[in-house]
């Protein structure tokens, strides 16, 4: 049988945000948000799998490695594991905006290669994220969506933070 997921945008969402234009560079920069240990934790109580969707485009500006990027998840996977937490998978796309590539959102090539890898049902499944990017993402790739913060979404549901998102994912899942 197919995959529920809840598919989590990274900045903003996983850690806090950096400053407009900036770039979470390096682990220590990367400041995880209780509420999404929470709702990582409802998630997987629901029966739900958890990936993360990120754009990285300070990879493909030069800004840090795409090996930065990676050492960066593998921290976060183990840090989570370390609390009994199963993120199953991240996505990062590295293009800059002018590549015109298929992964970044707001395409939804990244949730078609997570649900082609782990057989995700998309439909069964929900996007949190806190741009309007990511929830064009998630419903082209025939999601569910979650908007955290910010403004007018075409999201199912909209929050002001993602303090919100714990109590929301453990009365919709
Ligand atoms: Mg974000």
């Amino acid at each position: 049988m197919s995959l529920r997921c809840v598919f989590f945008d990274r900045d903003g969402v996983v850690n806090r945000a950096p400053d407009p234009e900036r770039y979470v560079t390096g682990w220590d920069k990367f400041h995880l948000l209780p509420a999404f240990v929470e709702s990582l934790r409802i998630a997987r109580q629901h029966g739900f799998v958890a990936v993360v969707v990120t754009n990285q485009q300070g990879v493909g500006k030069g800004e840090y490695s795409l090996e930065t990027v990676e050492t960066m998840h593998r921290n976060l996977k183990t840090v989570l594991a370390e609390q009994g937490l199963e993120l199953l998978d991240v996505f990062c796309c590295p293009h800059l905006a002018a590549d015109h590539c298929a992964c970044r959102k707001p395409k939804p090539g990244m949730f078609l290669l997570a649900a082609e890898k782990h057989d995700i049902d998309l439909s069964a499944s929900w996007m949190v994220g806190d741009q309007e990017h990511d929830i064009t993402a998630g419903r082209a790739a025939g999601c569910r969506c979650i908007r955290v913060g910010g403004g007018k979404t075409a999201a199912e549901h909209h929050l002001a933070s993602m303090n919100e998102l714990p109590a929301l994912l453990d009365k919709i899942l």
